[in-house]
């Protein structure tokens, strides 16, 4: 109801805010034309599209401040946008809001050797941070595999994680300070001083999927880069022995820096799509195994990986010889989401996180959920973390069969969450796994976050209608997000 009445809003006052939009920022800055548009109807996440009445590009804190306090005072929704990558709907429109994309805001703006910190506009690319400090023996930790094309504003929005957050943490442990544009326009500063007091907004902006504030500058953290490192790829003939490598490695005391896993058909993906890695034909399952730090200890703790690798009757394992080779195992994983279109029409990317000790468990479920739908399931994950991403293979142009992948994701995280875990690990909740929230929280629960929401967003106009469904007590438990309601709103007239 409420979006068709300000759809009709929208529809007549267009013109006026396109005209107020241009005076503000520039007619370079503003899309309005449907074609246009069509660029914007979806992030990574293709199955749900919806149409924004519009896409503007501010190029500073202060054109961000004074689009939202336009936009807010004439009640016309806005969702943040950075690359446009994520894979849970954060930044796809449900049909009539504009986009405020941060693109054009990519300036590095400011970096601390001494005390270790870099400040960056929300458009700066993930990459070219550590691309940006590496000369001077520094890095960026987070480094999500989509890093070469994702902004910081997203990570922080997401909470993104990544490879090596195994043993450095995600994006939240690395963020010491936003300054973030509220749904009014007003601008904020938020942390910047160790140990602020108070309650931590910024534990609380990290993550919150653009439904609190626009980010539009971030500081973070940079580390020093370590002074040894070594990679190693196991193969084992079962999922299980793989899994059961993983549990024990980290039982064992050993902090590998990554632990990543792929089965059987993601394997079978990145060789045909990427440059190949080499992995031996037939391979149930491959750990690519990272160890960090100082030195001396590097070679200790990979043999103490290998010997736990033999006992759960490794195959092969082989030492990177060199830093390109290294890179090289590593470009072949991180391309493992895209490399699925070389053997499937479509995926979909799930992102549950269970215990590592449960891992060969759920992982059998996973299998067993894929035999009963007849979908092939890869699975490409962060196994250190137990972060799963089942990656749901279809092909959607037979007739139901988008909707039968989305139960299965469904079902996946019901596994995830059935084994004590969590139904997303770094990519959000956005549209998508909105329902999937009631998995893990009690209508009560839901309603105090909410409560949290209204604070920063008191009219649910900043990145309306996501993160969190429908509370129970308003009658509409089921909102029709996953039965095609996002294509049924889209349209702005
Ligand atoms: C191939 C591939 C691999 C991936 N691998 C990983 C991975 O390893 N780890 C991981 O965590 N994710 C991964 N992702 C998901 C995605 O890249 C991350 O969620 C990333 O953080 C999104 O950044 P973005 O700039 O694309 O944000 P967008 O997709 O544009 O936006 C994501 C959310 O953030 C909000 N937002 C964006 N900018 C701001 C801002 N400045 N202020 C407030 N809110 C904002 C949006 O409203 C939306 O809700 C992957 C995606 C792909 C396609």
């Amino acid at each position: 109801m409420r979006w068709k009445r300000r759809r009709q809003i929208l529809m007549t006052e267009k013109a006026e805010m396109v005209k107020e939009m241009i005076r503000q920022l520039g007619d370079d800055a503003v899309l309005y034309r449907d074609e246009d548009l069509l660029t914007y109807e979806c992030d990574g996440l293709t199955v749900y599209r919806g149409m924004p009445i519009a896409v503007v590009f501010p190029s500073s804190t202060a054109e961000v401040s004074g689009v939202v306090k336009w936009l807010y005072e004439n009640d016309i929704p806005f969702i943040p946008r950075g690359a446009g990558t994520g894979l849970s709907g954060g930044a796809t429109p449900l049909g009539g809001e504009v986009i405020i994309s941060l693109v054009r805001m990519k300036k590095l703006l400011h970096l601390d050797y001494d005390n270790r910190e870099a400040v960056v506009q929300p458009g700066y690319i993930n990459l070219a941070l550590t691309n940006s400090i590496t000369n001077k023996g520094f890095y960026y930790a987070p480094d999500p595999s989509s890093q070469s094309n994702c902004t910081i504003g997203g990570n922080v929005a997401e909470n993104a994680g990544g490879a090596h957050c195994l043993k450095y943490g995600v994006t939240t442990n690395h963020v010491l300070g936003l300054e973030v544009v509220l749904h009014n326009g007003e601008v904020i500063d938020i942390g910047g001083v160790p140990d602020t007091p108070g309650y931590d907004l910024m534990g609380l902006l990290t993550g919150s999927e653009g439904t609190l504030g626009i980010v539009t500058a971030i500081t973070v953290r940079i580390l020093k880069n370590p002074e040894g490192k070594e990679t190693a790829m196991a193969y084992f003939d079962t999922v299980e022995d793989a899994s059961y490598a993983v549990s024990d490695i980290i039982a064992a005391g050993i902090v590998p820096a990554a632990i990543e896993m792929m089965d059987e058909i993601a394997i079978q993906g990145v060789e045909r799509a990427t440059k190949p890695a080499g992995h031996p034909e037939g391979s149930k399952a491959v750990l690519i195994m990272e160890v960090d730090g100082i030195a001396a200890g590097i070679e200790e703790q990979i043999k103490d990986m290998v010997s736990v690798c033999e006992r759960h009757n490794v195959t092969e394992i082989k030492v990177a010889k060199n830093d390109r080779e290294r890179g090289r195992w590593w470009a072949n994983r991180k391309t493992a989401f895209g490399a699925m279109g070389a053997i499937s029409p479509d995926y979909l990317v799930q992102d549950g996180v269970i215990p590592r000790s449960r891992l060969s468990e759920v992982l059998a479920n996973i299998a067993d959920i894929s035999a009963e739908s007849g979908l092939r399931i890869a699975n490409v994950f962060h196994a250190g973390d137990g972060n799963l991403h089942p990656l749901i293979l279809f092909d959607a142009r037979n007739e139901g069969e988008t909707d039968l992948a989305l139960k299965v994701g469904s079902q996946t995280l019901e596994a995830c969450t059935a084994a004590g875990g969590s139904i997303t690990g770094e990519h959000g909740v956005g549209i998508e796994k909105k329902e999937d929230m009631r998995l893990v929280f009690t209508e009560r629960e839901i309603d105090r976050q909410l409560n949290v929401r209204s604070v920063f967003n008191p009219n649910n106009m900043l990145n309306p209608d996501k993160q969190f469904p429908k509370p129970a007590r308003c009658g509409e438990v089921k909102q029709a997000v996953g039965s095609g309601e996002a294509h049924q709103v889209v349209g702005q007239g």
